[in-house]
């Protein structure tokens, strides 16, 4: 049985607890080896390793660290591809979509390399008659980050390559579902000639994460995953102290216009709804009908949902794969009978697929509902998987009241050839990542990502910007040469005066 243990202090280490959780290659339905489960003593052996690296680390001056950054951009490129095998061996997406996962992970290791250009301060000269003042930004010290298992390599690259960039050291867990990645990963980053100890991943689960809460030489703690330990994670690193940033779920929606081009509006929500198993924090799952149009909708969707390809993510025909885990399968099926028993009238339903050769795989179909009501869990809750409703509304400002209303506030899209209903809609909704005839807007890596409301807890988006923000304080100095006669004490607030 391949076992998949930790990388501490520069090298790979196998897990001494003594206790593991078994991953699944999805396609077939069997174990493909099992993750060592940190105990909190590794997750202090890692945190120990990165605080003898960091005073080094950040000293290093910002265009070393990303020269770092810019071997590492080279071998993801050149291993681009091991890597999305990776992915889909553990995870089940397509491998088109793994690389493309890749992809877009490299691109927040592309804004890195410009780091030196980011961490410039402000400079005033002469605040005061011979006084200047300027800010820096420093990093934190040791930072962690916990992540999902729908993007094992794309997640942890909106933090690792900002964090170590900014002089940070960082210690990745994984998710235990898919935790092969995040070792290729750490090979990588030493390759490129990161120093030992910079970078560590420690696998594991609910354990190492409290331990990773709890611990007073961790400074900061970037989380992305599901609404319920998001807020955990919230409380807990905040409780004891430590910055945090937690991204939760999401119930993302696509308004179709009447005026929108329909053809097109089908395709973003096929995609959308339905690539990756619908298991993308952006993905849509609920198509909003806007004056009439819902007839039209679901005729066009409905032979569109019956036609999709689905198979293992090694064949290039496939544009669906298995789910993560029978577990969460049987997760999705469970909701597709829920909005059955709701009342939602089932259009399409994808449960009970078998796929010849693969019998065993996590597969499920395409689902489509129509009619679906707001006051119905399908509608409230996230169901994670290639389910897609449709809900019916007779204006645009119904669609705006509905959306705002709801928990979550990640993404959400609007298909119209109305310039003036878009401007409106984008200024109006109460959701972090807004699409204007773009299905999944997802901020390139020099913008920030995130979401509101219940979709993220904490104060600052991921990557971009707000990222350099999260990962740096900031140090504002005022300073002055002294010249000529002294001056004596000073008891009165200082002042420039008139
Ligand atoms: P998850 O919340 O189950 O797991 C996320 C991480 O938390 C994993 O590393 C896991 O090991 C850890 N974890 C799980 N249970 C824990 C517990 N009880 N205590 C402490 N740690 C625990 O999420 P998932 O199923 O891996 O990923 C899917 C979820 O992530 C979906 O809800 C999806 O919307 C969300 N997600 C959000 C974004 C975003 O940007 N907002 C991006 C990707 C995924």
């Amino acid at each position: 049985m391949r076992e998949i243990g930790h990388f501490i202090g520069g090298r790979a280490v196998a897990g001494e607890s003594g206790r593991f959780a078994d991953v699944f290659n999805p396609a077939l339905g069997e174990v493909s080896g099992r993750v060592a489960l940190a105990s909190p003593a590794e997750v202090d052996r890692a945190v120990e390793a990165a605080a003898a690296a960091w005073p080094a680390w950040a000293a290093t001056p910002p265009l070393r660290r990303a020269r770092v950054m810019f071997r590492f951009k080279e071998l993801l490129e050149r291993d681009r591809k091991e890597l999305a095998q990776i992915i889909t061996a553990e995870h089940g997406k397509v491998l088109s979509d793994a690389e493309g996962e890749v992809q877009r992970g490299l691109e927040v290791v592309e804004f890195a390399c410009g780091i030196p250009h980011l961490l410039k301060g402000e400079y005033t000269e002469a605040v005061g008659t011979g006084i200047d003042a300027w800010s820096m930004r420093q990093p934190l010290g040791v930072v962690a980050g916990i992540t999902p298992f729908n993007f094992p390599v794309m997640v942890p690259l909106w933090m690792i390559p900002v964090a170590l960039a900014c002089g940070n050291c960082f210690i990745l867990k994984p998710s235990e579902k898919d935790p092969s990645a995040s070792l290729r990963m750490a090979d990588l980053l030493a390759e490129a000639g990161l120093p030992a100890g910079v970078f560590s991943v420690v696998q594991g689960g609910r354990e190492a994460v409290e331990r990773i809460l709890e611990h007073p030489g961790i400074e900061a703690v970037s989380f992305v995953g599901s609404t319920a330990i998001a807020e955990t994670v919230y409380r807990g690193g905040t409780a004891h102290g430590k910055r945090v940033q937690a991204l939760g779920g999401a119930k993302n929606h696509l308004v179709v216009m009447p005026d929108a081009n329909l053809d097109d509006a089908v395709d973003a929500l096929m995609g959308s709804a339905y690539g990756s198993a619908g298991e993308r924090c952006m993905a849509v799952s609920v198509a909003v009908a806007v004056g009439g149009v819902a007839d039209r909708l679901v005729e066009k969707l409905e032979p569109r949902v019956r036609a999709l390809k689905i198979g293992p993510g090694t064949d290039p025909e496939a544009e669906m794969g298995p789910l993560v885990t029978g577990e969460h399968r049987d997760k999705v099926s469970n909701y597709v009978g829920i909005g059955e028993r709701e009342g939602a009238k089932l259009i399409v339903d994808g449960r009970r697929l078998s796929l010849q050769g693969y019998e065993k795989g996590f597969f499920t179909g395409g689902t489509l509902f129509d009619h679906v009501r707001t006051d119905m869990r399908i509608y409230r809750e996230e169901i994670f998987g290639p389910v897609l409703s449709v809900v019916r509304t007779p204006d645009l400002g119904g669609a705006v009241g509905m959306i705002n209303e709801h928990a979550y506030g990640n993404g959400v899209a609007i298909f119209t050839t109305d310039g003036g209903a878009a401007q409106d809609f984008a200024r109006r909704i109460e959701v972090g990542m807004v699409g204007v005839n773009v299905p999944i807007p997802v901020p390139m890596a020099f913008h920030s990502f995130g979401g509101w409301k219940q979709s993220l807890f904490g104060d600052h988006h991921i990557h971009g910007s707000e990222g350099v923000r999260f990962y740096t304080r900031y140090k504002a100095i005022t300073q002055r040469w002294p010249a000529g006669a002294r001056k004596g004490p000073e008891f009165v607030m200082p002042t420039l005066g008139r």
